[in-house]
């Protein structure tokens, strides 16, 4: 899943430019997932989720033809991207916000060194946008894991985010990426290296056959160890 951000200050048109990125992608046959940063927290007060949460509950879950969490704390980006994983096999994940966070965006005002286009979101015309598409496909890139291992040529992963928000690493994706597990600590991925992942994996579905649990056709485990 690679991640795209859309920042700029108030009112300078994030959303209508998230709108307009997502419906391309979504378009063009990829799955895409939003995330959304606010400061100022968000307003469900005259909803029956609201009043949930005004009598002090500390996760609210909405359910019917779709599903919506409420949950009363803050999380990380990492977490929430982690969160995102386990949810749905994403193409994209387009957060509008967070302008601080490593990984390449598009900005609507002030630019940072993650930048890689500034737009009028208002003003972009067609051909305009899907010229942003292909950038976006190009420069973006996963959740980084933090290994610097080195796998993609670059000497540390802040290396390949910077080489890929530059352009000059188009063809160039992280080789470290989780492909056979995926452990989190209070929510947090933890970066393991392919040896790792294996040895995780072929334990756990080992201890699993031990169960025997034939009858079931395993695609995915999901373990939760509760340390204390
Ligand atoms: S392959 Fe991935 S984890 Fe390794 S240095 Fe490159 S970006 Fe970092």
């Amino acid at each position: 899943m690679k991640i795209i951000g859309v920042i700029g200050t108030k009112d300078t048109g994030k959303t209508t430019l998230v709108t307009k990125i997502v419906r391309k992608l979504v378009d063009e046959g990829y799955r895409v997932a939003t995330l959304k940063h606010t400061h100022t927290g968000f307003d469900f007060a005259d909803k029956d989720t609201g009043k949930h949460k005004e009598a002090g509950v500390e996760l609210v879950v909405g359910s019917g033809e779709e599903t919506f969490f409420l949950l009363g704390r803050k999380m990380v980006l990492d977490e929430l991207v982690g969160t995102i994983q386990l949810l749905g096999d994403f193409d994209f994940l387009v957060i509008e916000g967070f302008k601080g966070m490593p990984y390449a965006n598009i900005s609507t005002s002030t630019e940072n060194e993650f930048t890689i286009r500034k737009v009028d979101p208002f003003s972009l015309k067609e051909e305009e946008l899907d010229e942003l598409i292909e950038v976006i496909k190009n420069r973006s890139y996963c959740l980084l894991q933090g290994l610097n291992c080195k796998k993609c040529g670059f000497e540390s992963c802040r290396d390949f985010a910077m080489a890929k928000v530059q352009g000059a690493a188009d063809d160039i994706n992280c080789k470290s990426q989780p492909k056979r597990a995926l452990l989190r600590i209070n929510g947090h991925p933890v970066p393991m290296n392919p040896f790792v992942q294996e040895f995780i994996s072929k334990t756990v579905l080992g201890m699993i056959d031990a169960l025997g649990m034939e009858n079931h056709k395993i695609e995915k485990v999901e373990l939760i160890i509760k340390n204390k």
